[in-house]
């Protein structure tokens, strides 16, 4: 009869940093590619009043949302409505 014996453990196993434990992970598309990826574009979301102002009176107005996509896979992966962001991309 033969008693399987566990793989004793080698030193301490490398923990994860727990610092940034809170904030969410960062989101790639499917060619792994973040946020700040020079193949990664922002595009503003406007809302209706915003595309009816842009199209017919011309007005540039700040996107309430704005969503990241990649241009190599034109997934769009990340979004934000940070305000820095929203207000250099109009
Ligand atoms: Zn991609």
């Amino acid at each position: 009869m033969e008693t399987p014996t566990p793989d004793p453990p080698l030193g301490e196993p490398p923990k994860e940093p727990q610092a940034n434990a809170e904030s969410p992970p960062v989101r790639r598309c499917g060619c792994g590619y973040d946020r700040h990826h020079k193949m990664v574009s922002r595009r503003g979301k406007h809302g209706f009043a915003g595309w009816l102002f842009g199209t017919f009176m011309g007005v540039s107005m700040r996107p309430r949302l704005v969503k990241y996509f990649c241009r190599m896979c034109y997934q769009e992966f990340d979004e934000t409505t940070d305000p820095a962001v929203l207000e250099a991309t109009t």
